[in-house]
């Protein structure tokens, strides 16, 4: 049998950046283009350079590489996305119709596209909030994910196209900057602490919300990317669960390192975006149809964030 041919949209971005190499390290170099609006900071092979909202330029790609499976990253994320709403919500939903209808179009056999924890309001239970509930959410973000979720349920039934998605909580990586979400002054953290730098953290301490480790996260993906199809039964968005805390214990833990690291809570607009999400999330579905389960608590992400940017600051 033919082997699958992955295109991700987007390769260049914290996600992008960490499973480009886990993809090609499972499938094979030349089998996974990657491909992102700006061009990457390092040569990489098999780049393609792409706006995801021009479909005749992405129908092009598709076609030149005998594209079967896409993953599709791209997206403005929950702060960035706030500075201008409508050009978020065009760019989100734009490039996820090209995506769709491309996968019609060229019978692709797997599209992945990420939804977010940002699909919830605060008027859900915020501790284990349900996989099954009202989403109102505060953010374009989030409006534009909402609708993405049914878009994805939409194809998948009216097309049979194979479109699968998890909502992931706030990434912590080491591989690339976040671009723009609430939750990355968790990632900004370590490099404060490694450098030596004061950190202004722009939540307040004891603002619980859901996170994940990247390798938990990259392994969710191509775990429920490679379940045979009648494990996936959920065809809007995954909940998924990694850890959860606040500022104030990741500050903790990383003075466990750095005794002399220090931090201010001088929360700003992304206080009022991290209200309104969850402090945990129910992921029983992904764990009962596909087996998903958890490896990083704070302690293990921790060492193993700071094991790695050392390396990287070496
Ligand atoms: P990111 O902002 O780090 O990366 C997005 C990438 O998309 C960037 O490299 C950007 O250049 C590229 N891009 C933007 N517009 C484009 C366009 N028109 N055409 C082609 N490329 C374009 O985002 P990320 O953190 O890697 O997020 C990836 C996906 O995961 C997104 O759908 C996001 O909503 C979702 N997600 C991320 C997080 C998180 O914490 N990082 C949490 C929940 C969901």
């Amino acid at each position: 049998m033919k082997i699958d041919k992955i295109l991700i949209i987007g390769a260049n971005g914290q996600v992008g950046s960490a499973l480009l190499p886990k993809l090609r390290s499972i499938y094979g170099e030349e089998q996974v283009i990657a491909s992102d609006l700006a061009l990457p900071s390092k040569p990489l092979s098999y780049f393609e350079q792409v706006d995801a909202t021009d479909k005749q330029s992405l129908a092009n790609l598709v076609k030149k590489h005998d594209i079967t499976q896409i993953y599709h990253l791209a997206a403005i994320l929950s702060a960035k996305g706030e500075a201008d709403p409508i050009w978020a919500w065009n760019v989100n939903m734009q490039s996820l119709l090209n995506v769709l209808g491309i996968g019609r179009e060229f019978k692709l056999h797997k599209i992945f596209v990420p939804s977010s924890i940002a699909v919830f309001g605060s008027n859900v239970p915020a501790d284990l909030t349900p996989q099954d509930v009202v989403l109102n959410p505060s953010t374009i973000y989030g409006v534009s994910k909402v609708a993405t979720e049914n878009m994805l349920n939409y194809y998948a039934g009216r097309y049979g196209l194979d479109v699968r998605s998890l909502r992931y909580p706030g990434i912590i990586s080491y591989q690339s900057l976040p671009g723009g979400g609430t939750t990355d002054y968790a990632v900004e953290i370590f490099h404060t602490a490694i450098s030596g730098r004061r950190f202004n953290c722009y939540l307040a301490e004891h603002t619980t919300l859901p996170m994940i480790y990247i390798d938990d996260a990259i392994r969710a993906t191509i775990e429920l990317m490679e379940a045979p199809i009648d494990q996936v039964k959920v065809r809007t968005s995954y909940n998924l669960s990694g850890l959860s805390f606040t500022p104030g214990e990741l500050f903790k833990q990383l003075q466990q390192y750095y005794p002399d690291f220090e931090c201010d809570f001088v929360p700003d607009f992304r206080q009022y975006i991290a209200d309104s999400w969850p402090n945990s999330i129910d992921d029983e579905d992904a764990k009962n149809d596909w087996g998903w389960k958890v490896e990083f608590d704070l302690a293990r992400m921790t060492s193993e964030m700071i094991a790695h940017l050392s390396d990287l600051e070496l």
